[in-house]
């Protein structure tokens, strides 16, 4: 199926590509954005009225975008792959700037479940968004994305010889994880204001936060596998882009989500715990004419598959696994079970997922966490109690998720994109 997608390759290097153009979840909205748009999709906004015109569409709420393709659809039921745009990282604080043992340096604070020891020593370039006054922009602020791929920052590690104890590294989140920089005449916001092209003066708001310089890397004696930064959740956003693009509909109308604030527990005006996917739902419907009821009904028929990383066995650590529940990479997607609800996969929604890996033919694995380990969580719980819609999380295996450089296996991207192109367009 992925020969067929016009404008994304589901491969490793592919996905390297997509990683290292979206260092911040604007930035990964805008690769997708720029992606569907070659597919020939036209962003809609929420505030105008929608016409049947078109029915490839897409549309963003800040850090977050929905499209789908309502192409070929008879009226039954949607079906959904969800994920998420953010990850762990070291944002920049509202006040940032200050002198330290004549250091100058910029206060950072981690964003989610940040490994933080993963950060240290690393040449960091910074991105997000900065709100600026625009008078021709709806309540007088404009949104511009920055960027610099620049090594502006880095948190230097401890020498060893300093520490207290040599066998285990401890980071206070308020004291250990700022950055140091070069410094200069002016605040470190206005800095990278200046650098992206905008007038200091200008900045009303915000979002800024750090990525590694490290280029992704495909490696391995045969290419097995991928090095990169956010695997956990743009190998999902990828996957999930070239699922949407490298199928046509076969009666239920395919969409894809993708969340921001997964990472700090969804709850915002556009994370999964907002109305975005629901109210997009139903003006899909009004737009081909259906009312209310028709919207109600078209939900029962519905499936969303929450797409969100899975753990691999690791080798160092085979005793933090379930013994029954090995998982490879290379080996085909995941299908995550937790009876506590921490995924949402039940009974009904994995043996929709199983059969689309029969359909797609890649192999399917079983996760369960272990019992005495507290599970981390997907939108997957969050998205089937919002809608009402039967949810199944899966997800591709990899090792050191949230570090700020993760692994996964380089085969695993084009099978994963393939199990959600065929969950997207069962027979
Ligand atoms: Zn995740």
């Amino acid at each position: 199926m992925t020969d067929t997608a016009e404008t994304v390759i589901a491969n490793a290097a592919g996905l390297a590509e997509f990683i290292d153009a979206s260092p911040s979840p604007y930035h990964a909205c805008e690769t997708v954005a720029q992606r569907l748009r070659v597919a020939g999709y036209t962003e809609l906004a929420e505030a105008d009225a929608w016409t049947s015109d078109v029915q490839r569409c897409f549309l963003r709420r800040a850090g977050s975008l929905i499209a789908w393709n309502a192409t070929g659809t008879s009226g039954r039921g949607f079906r959904i792959v969800g994920a998420h745009t953010d990850s762990p990282n070291l944002r920049v604080k509202q006040h940032p700037d200050r002198v330290v043992a004549g250091w100058h340096q910029v206060a950072l604070e981690p964003y989610g479940g940040a490994w933080l020891n993963s950060w240290l020593d690393r040449d960091l370039g910074v991105s997000g968004m900065i709100a600026v006054a625009d008078a021709g922009a709806p309540g007088g602020v404009g949104y511009r994305l920055v960027r610099i791929d620049e090594p502006l920052l880095r948190v230097p590690q401890l020498a060893i010889h300093l520490a207290e104890d040599r066998s285990a590294v401890k980071l206070d989140p308020q004291r250990h994880v700022n950055a140091v920089w070069a410094g200069g005449s002016a605040p470190f916001v206005d800095h990278v204001a200046a650098a992206a092209g905008i007038d200091p003066a200008d900045v009303l708001g915000f979002e800024l936060m750090t990525h590694d310089l490290t280029p992704s890397r495909v490696w391995g004696g045969d290419g097995e596998f991928l090095s990169a930064p956010r695997l956990d959740n743009q190998a999902s956003c990828y996957a999930g882009l070239a699922a949407l693009l490298g199928t046509e509909p076969a009666g239920q109308l395919p969409v894809l989500v993708l969340f921001d604030h997964e990472e700090v527990g969804s709850t915002s005006d556009h994370g999964a715990g907002s109305d975005l996917l629901i109210t997009t739902l139903e003006r899909i419907v009004a737009t081909e004419g259906g009312d209310r009821a028709d919207f109600l009904r078209r939900l029962t028929g519905s499936m969303i598959a929450s797409a969100d990383m899975a753990h691999a066995t690791h080798p160092n650590y085979p005793d933090r696994h379930e013994p029954g529940h090995p998982i490879a990479v290379n080996a085909g997607p995941v299908l995550k079970v937790q009876p506590n609800l921490r995924y949402a996969t039940d009974g009904r929604t994995a043996a929709a997922f199983e059969l689309a890996c029969r359909q797609a033919g890649v192999p399917l694995q079983r996760y369960e966490h272990r019992a005495d380990l507290p599970c981390g969580s997907t939108i997957g719980p969050m998205a089937a109690a919002r809608t009402g819609i039967p949810t199944v999380d899966v997800g591709a295996p990899q090792l050191a998720m949230h570090s700020a450089r993760e692994l996964m296996g380089a085969h695993d991207v084009a099978a994963y994109a393939a199990a959600l192109a065929a969950f997207l367009t069962p027979r």
